[in-house]
């Protein structure tokens, strides 16, 4: 049987929304700062978890509230430590999100809807079909179940009466997931609301606490979600460009023909004029074999980022079934890479990450549901 609770889910509340309702059932705003402590650095998923609250309103909002985050349902880990898990959501969908570790940083991928409207042709998400939006919970909650997963130890216990007995998820000094990229399953800008909320409570001191420059957001190129998000909260920017020309691009992100290369560049630029804090974002290009990797495409591309303030990123194609493509020769890559830094430009090679457990970019699948809606794009 599957019936909704009726119980607000403070799990993706950010620190205004909190306020807000705290407000809202008559108790004083520092209540937000108690309670998101709780959740989001200490782990909490139960009000009685909460000692420095006081017991009549840890009652109330047991009765009103919860903090529910979706279940691992699967758990794999790569043979370079990359960890996937699988998590289910109401309804019988489900989602992936991949831990990433490094020798000095930690990266979670994190995705931000089930499946994906943009069809882009070889991404094995987009084969999926789209289903709907995460919610800000949903989102925030792969960061808050891989914090608990990564610290099993330091999970509140509700024996604690006092929170100093027990370890911080979300220690500034001890951290596992030091870089979040939102670059799962999903276009993040499609679902712009929910994804902004997220990333406040990642920003947030009294919940993750980590810098803009830690948290990363990939898009293929919603432009006029970009000038909103550069007003809201102007985190990383990796954009998915994987073209030197509008003609290859429309055949392989057909988001193209809605916001062509140019719209998306000067958007680019604008998310990053007047601040000089912001250095540069980064372009993504996968490397299709025969598609999009010739030196005549590299010489392109290097024209067309002149002067843009961006580092490039090329990602070795992963293949999926019955994906049309295949990945370009690593001496194509290589020779791509030198043309481009010949022209001057930071680039690298992605390493692909989570290869045996099918946890590198563009493999991640989940189950969505219903797969005949594809809207998602249109109003944007
Ligand atoms: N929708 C967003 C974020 C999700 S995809 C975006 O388009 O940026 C994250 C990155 O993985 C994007 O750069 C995407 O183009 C890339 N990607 C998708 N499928 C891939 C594949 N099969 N191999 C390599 N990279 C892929």
């Amino acid at each position: 049987m599957n019936f909704k609770s009726n119980k607000i889910n403070l799990l993706g509340y950010d620190l205004a929304h909190m306020k807000a309702f705290f407000s809202e059932i008559g108790e004083k705003p520092f209540r937000a700062v108690q309670v998101l402590k709780w959740i989001h650095q200490f782990g909490a998923h139960d009000f009685a978890q909460m000692s420095n609250v006081s017991q009549t309103l840890r009652q109330r909002l047991s009765e009103i509230a919860e903090i529910k985050a979706p279940e691992i349902v699967a758990e794999q880990k790569a043979s370079d430590g990359t960890i996937k898990w699988l998590m289910r959501l109401d309804g019988g969908n489900s989602i992936e999100t991949v831990y990433i570790p490094e020798d000095n940083r930690g990266t979670l991928c994190v995705s931000s809807q089930v499946g994906c409207a943009l069809d882009c042709g070889f991404c094995s998400t987009a084969k999926q079909g789209f289903n709907r939006n995460l919610t800000s919970a949903e989102i925030i909650a792969q960061l808050w179940v891989a914090n608990l997963a990564l610290n099993p130890l330091a999970q509140a216990s509700s024996d604690d009466s006092d929170s100093t007995h027990h370890g911080k998820v979300q220690d500034s000094k001890n951290r596992v997931i030091t870089n979040v990229v939102l670059m799962g399953m999903g276009e993040p800008l499609l679902n712009f609301n929910n994804v902004v909320e997220a990333i406040h409570l990642m920003l947030e001191d009294n919940a993750y606490g980590l810098s803009k420059r830690r948290v990363t957001l990939s898009t293929a190129g919603v432009v006029p979600a970009l000038k909103r998000l550069r007003e809201e909260c102007d985190v990383s920017l990796a954009i998915s460009l994987h073209a030197p020309n509008d003609e290859i691009r429309d055949k392989i992100v057909p988001l193209n023909k809605k916001y062509p290369i140019k719209e998306l560049l000067a958007a680019c630029q604008h998310y990053f004029s007047g601040d000089t804090k912001k250095k540069q974002f980064t372009i993504e290009y996968v490397m299709l074999a025969g598609v999009n990797d010739s030196e005549k495409n590299a010489r392109e591309l290097a024209v067309l980022l002149k002067n843009m303030p961006c580092k490039i990123n090329l990602i070795p194609f992963n293949p999926f079934p019955s994906s049309d493509f295949e990945c370009s020769k690593m001496h194509t890559i290589n020779r791509f890479k030198d043309i481009l830094y010949k022209a001057g430009y930071v680039v690298v090679v992605r390493k692909t990450r989570g290869e045996d457990i099918d946890a590198a970019c563009g493999q991640l699948a989940g189950k969505v549901k219903d797969k005949s809606r594809r809207t998602g794009v249109e109003n944007k």
